[in-house]
This record gives C-alpha cells, sequence and structure tokens, in this order.
C-alpha cells in the first residue's frame, strides 16, 4: 500500500486543483465509499470548492467547504487531473477503473482511479475529521516532534520495535518498506521489543525515518509495481531501497548476506545479521 512518501506524492500533485471549484461529481464504483452513500457523496460535492488539499498518514485530504474528503489509496489507487474530455469512450485508458470523477468549473477533470478498489473515501464533517486525525499518532516529518515525544508514543510497547513503528496509532504514515529501510539505516533489530531500545536508539531512529521518508518524497516515492504519481509516472525510489527487496543479496554496508523473515509481523522484514544487532 502506498505509504506517507508516494501519498504524499499524490498529494502535492492535487494541489493544482487548489480553489478549483466542482461543478459535477459521479461516483462510478460505490464500493470504496466508507461512510457516505454515492448520492449523498454527489450532493455534498457538487458546487463545493476544493479549499487545500493535505496529506494525514497515508491519506489524502481534499478540504471542501464544510467538509472532509478522506481517500486512502489502497494498493492500486491513483489520482489524474486533465482536460476534460465530452468524448471519451468508456473503455479508453483506465476509465473502466474510476471510482470518482469531479468535472471542475475551470473545464478540468479530476479522476480518482483504483483497480483493485482495495482503498477507502470518507466524507467527514469538521469534527468527525479531527476525531480521525487524533486517532493517528503524530507525523514523523512535524518538526515539532522530538526524539523524546517519538520514544513516548513507542516505546510503552513490548511488541517488535517493527510492528510498533507501523502501528497507525503510535505514529503516522511508515508502512513495511520503510520501517526495514529505516531500522537498518538505524542499526536496530526489527524483532527487538520496543521497551528495550534507550532515547538514544530512538533518536537514531527517528532520524533515520525522518530522512529516509524525506528522500524517498524527493524521489517521488517508491514504484513497486502499482504506485504512480499524480502525472502518472513511476517513483524513483525502489533505487535507493537498501534492504527491502533484496534478501539473499550483500548488505551494502558491509556484504553479509540479507537475511528475511516473516516471523515479526507476518509481512517480509528484511534485514543484516551483522549491521542491525
Ligand atoms: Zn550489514
Amino acid at each position: 500500500m502506498p505509504e506517507l512518501p508516494e501519498v504524499e506524492t499524490m498529494v502535492r500533485d492535487l494541489g493544482a486543483v487548489r480553489g478549483a471549484r466542482i461543478e459535477t461529481a459521479r461516483v462510478l464504483r460505490p464500493d470504496v465509499l466508507k461512510n457516505v452513500t454515492p448520492r449523498t457523496l454527489v450532493r455534498r460535492l457538487t458546487g463545493a470548492t476544493v479549499r487545500a488539499v493535505s496529506r494525514r498518514a497515508k491519506n489524502a485530504v481534499l478540504h471542501l467547504d464544510d467538509r472532509y474528503l478522506v481517500i486512502q489509496p489502497g494498493m492500486t489507487g491513483s489520482f489524474s487531473i486533465a482536460p476534460r474530455q465530452r468524448h471519451r469512450r468508456p473503455d479508453e485508458e483506465g476509465e473502466a477503473y474510476i471510482v470518482l470523477r469531479l468535472s471542475l468549473a475551470d473545464g478540468r477533470a479530476l479522476a480518482y482511479r483504483d483497480v483493485r478498489r482495495l482503498g477507502r473515501m470518507y466524507l467527514l464533517p469538521p469534527a468527525g475529521y479531527a476525531a480521525f486525525s487524533d486517532r493517528i499518532g503524530p507525523e514523523p516529518l512535524d518538526p515539532s516532534l522530538t526524539a523524546e515525544a517519538f520514544a513516548e508514543a513507542v516505546r510503552s510497547s513490548r511488541q517488535a520495535i517493527k510492528k510498533v513503528l507501523m502501528d497507525q496509532r503510535r505514529l503516522a504514515g511508515v508502512g513495511n518498506i520503510y520501517a526495514n529501510e529505516a531500522l537498518f539505516a538505524a542499526g536496530l533489530d526489527p524483532s527487538a521489543p520496543a521497551d528495550r531500545l534507550d532515547v538514544e536508539d530512538y533518536r537514531r531512529l527517528l532520524a533515520a525515518v525522518r530522512r529516509i521518508l524525506q528522500a524517498a518524497i524527493d524521489a517521488e516515492g517508491t514504484t513497486l509495481r502499482d504506485y504512480r504519481t499524480g502525472s502518472g509516472q513511476p517513483g524513483n525510489f525502489q533505487f535507493d531501497l537498501l534492504v527491502y527487496g533484496r534478501e539473499g543479496q550483500p548488505c551494502r554496508v558491509c556484504g553479509t548476506r540479507l537475511a528475511a523473515t516473516h516471523a515479526i509481523d507476518a509481512r517480509v522484514t528484511v534485514f543484516c545479521h551483522r549491521c542491525q544487532r
């Protein structure tokens, strides 16, 4: 699933619709709508202006006049902004997978597609959005997040640090790929219980998480299969991964063969026995 850098890239591209008024809305695949009927969604979107676009954890958020449209792109969710075309055939490029299509008053159209429809979409009033956001942990790239506060948020658990790092209630936006990379960069054993690490470990880990997420944003995300930026391009961070997807290959730091396990959280964890003690 797209993690923080991929959703951040989508949101930056979506910034192009800031200030645009939605003329008409069409829901073509209602099964990703979570708390709203297609009819209500269309009614709320029609005539609304996109005031701002932001990201919270792995969610893209469109701030409308008095509602928040929250979209969590699943494995295959993607946005595109294009000039409106009136005579498009339904079988044209990706058209069949459109979930939501917004025709903007300025002549453009914003489409959200989701081939496998593992994504989710919510329409929330301000109080609902505040409650939604409150259930998620701090944003790792928020400069006001200190190593002490980060340690506080995660170290109360006895679970493996990798699992805790990916727990959205404790820290926002980190999934399997970036957890693997950050733990390698910080030299931490992914299976170490979170409560066994000290503040110095957490300082190193937070610095690694930030550096890697920022580098991945700069590279417009990691494309392993489906993820595309708002302009339809793959990201580039897959070329900079040091452990994820490299099991059996030599560690880039010490040359030891990288090991893989599914024992921590049933997902693949790739690590270096020597560098991550
Ligand atoms: Zn190594």
